[in-house]
């Protein structure tokens, strides 16, 4: 009860702040708390606020803000996952909201590049009219989106064949938790990732090898890891 009682305070300084800095919407009332301490899971925690970015520069600007304040950010896409990946006691980023549009579709090369906010139905629309669609599909493809999707590394009926999503993602843009941009293109150490990104690959990597032996005799052989 005690820690109930605490998240609910309004975290009036970071609200200040990001409401003048982002173009998109800030929103620490209560409803909308409320509304954003759930997915479809069992689990409930109160998020500090919740942002919704209209672009690149926005999400920057309230990773650095929330940085500033030492407020932890979860992102998120349609909150669909059943296990409480997208809530927290920190700032929650919306992408589906507005950052959510179709940058570029190439059919020939069958490839799609996207805001991660969009929805995946809404992907496919586009792709069906070139005959073709994205190989996994979660049953909640009317709602999910390919950020939540990659976070989840969803799958579909159709995994077997086409692969998980982290089969059909070839690149990611990304941001530090100071706005700095880095891309991955190349694998997960790729030749084309920022010294700072290899650096941080390369630590995530060693944890993994430092770890092998224990992660081997203890995790169960699933076909797939929700954590990607
Ligand atoms: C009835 C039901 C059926 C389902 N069926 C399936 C199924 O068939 N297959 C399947 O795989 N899953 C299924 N799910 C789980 C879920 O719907 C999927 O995993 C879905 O792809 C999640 O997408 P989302 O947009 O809702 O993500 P969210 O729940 O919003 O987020 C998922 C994760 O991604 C992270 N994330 C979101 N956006 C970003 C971003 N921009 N940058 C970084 N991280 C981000 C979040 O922090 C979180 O960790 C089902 C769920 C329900 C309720």
């Amino acid at each position: 009860m005690h820690g109930t009682f605490k998240s609910l305070t309004r975290n009036t300084a970071l609200e200040r702040a990001l409401g003048n800095a982002l173009e998109g919407e800030t929103r620490f009332d209560a409803f909308t708390r409320g509304r954003y301490s759930t997915d479809a899971s069992i689990y409930q925690i109160m998020p500090a606020g919740v942002v919704f970015p209209k672009s690149e520069a926005d999400v920057q600007a309230a990773l650095t803000i929330a940085a500033e304040h030492g407020v932890p950010v979860i992102a998120r896409g349609a909150g669909t996952s059943q296990n409480g990946q997208p809530i927290g006691a920190g700032l929650v980023l919306d992408f589906s909201r507005h950052f959510n549009g179709l940058m570029a579709f190439d059919a020939e090369a069958r490839t799609a590049t996207v805001r991660p906010g969009m929805v995946l139905e809404h992907l496919n629309a586009r792709a069906k009219k070139d005959g073709l669609f994205f190989p996994v599909e979660p049953s909640t493809q009317s709602r999910c989106t390919l950020g939540g999707m990659t976070g989840n590394n969803s799958s579909g009926a159709r995994s077997l064949r086409y692969g998980k999503t982290v089969e059909n993602v070839i690149g990611m843009r990304a941001l530090f938790h100071d706005g700095e941009a880095f891309s991955l293109d190349d694998g997960p150490v790729g030749d084309n990732a920022s010294t700072r990104a290899r650096d941080l690959m390369s630590r995530l990597l060693g944890l993994a090898d430092a770890h092998r032996a224990d992660i081997e005799a203890i995790y169960p052989k699933v076909q797939r890891r929700v954590g990607g």
